[in-house]
């Protein structure tokens, strides 16, 4: 069967990954979480004291990141793919509020950008694959067969996050996690570098009041149109 390249991208918390790697199961294909190596570049960048609360050090990171290796591993076939940072696991700490308050500056960094787009343009050469982030449709894989731009109000997407890291068991408010979201959509919006913007062809997608079912029903349809060469 024709494989196809599958770029999901969106607001922060719109639940792109949620509907990305369901889709990757179901097809048998691979999913990448590309906001995850943002984030394992910044929480290297918080460990190496490049980054605090008063100053960002770009210098040395840009010079470090020759000695950064990325990797996604799968404990076993069932189980969802995990990051690691330089060897070791790091997926947990990447979600945390912390991580999150700081990973929107690393990413307007180009020289970032340009190694982390290198390293998605190989996982996706033979296609088969689903990739969601910010740049997918427009930067990474343009030829992508199927583009999704998700979005949902920034209430939605705040109440969503925050129902997820209480059941983690953190310690976060609900104003703390709006914000958050808030801060990254403008940054994210705006930056010189891959701007987050819906791509050209990409179908959009407001899931404020869909839910998840429904929502991969949707895509699901959207991508079996585009294997079966109906579109
Ligand atoms: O998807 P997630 O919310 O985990 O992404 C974290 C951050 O990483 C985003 O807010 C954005 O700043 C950055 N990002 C990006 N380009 C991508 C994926 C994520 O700039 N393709």
């Amino acid at each position: 069967m024709k494989k196809i390249t599958i770029a999901i991208d969106g607001f922060s918390s719109t639940g792109k990954s949620t509907v990305a790697k369901q889709l990757a199961d179901y097809l048998g294909y691979i999913y990448v979480d590309t906001g995850a190596m943002y984030r394992a570049v910044t929480l290297y960048a918080l460990q190496n004291k490049f980054l605090s609360e008063d100053e960002f050090d770009k210098k040395s990171l840009i010079k470090s990141l020759p000695t950064i290796e990325l990797e996604f591993r799968k404990e076993n076939d069932n189980a969802n793919a995990e990051i690691f940072l330089n060897g070791k696991n790091v997926e947990k700490e990447i979600r945390t509020m912390y991580v999150s308050g700081f990973v929107s500056p690393v990413a307007t960094i180009p020289e970032v950008r340009k190694k982390l787009v290198a390293i998605q343009h190989q996982m996706g050469v033979e296609k088969g694959i689903v990739m969601d982030g910010r740049d997918i449709g427009s930067v990474v894989f343009p030829n992508a067969e199927l583009k999704i731009f998700m979005n949902a109000n920034a209430e939605v997407r705040a109440t969503r996050r925050y129902e997820e890291l209480l059941a983690k068991g953190d310690n976060v408010t609900f104003l703390a996690i709006l914000e958050n979201v808030q801060k990254r959509d403008l940054m994210d919006t705006t930056r010189e570098d891959s701007p987050l913007v819906k791509a050209e062809n990409a179908i959009e997608i407001d899931n404020s009041e869909l839910n998840q079912e429904d929502q991969f029903t949707i895509i699901l349809q959207l991508a079996k149109d585009r294997i079966a060469g109906r579109v």
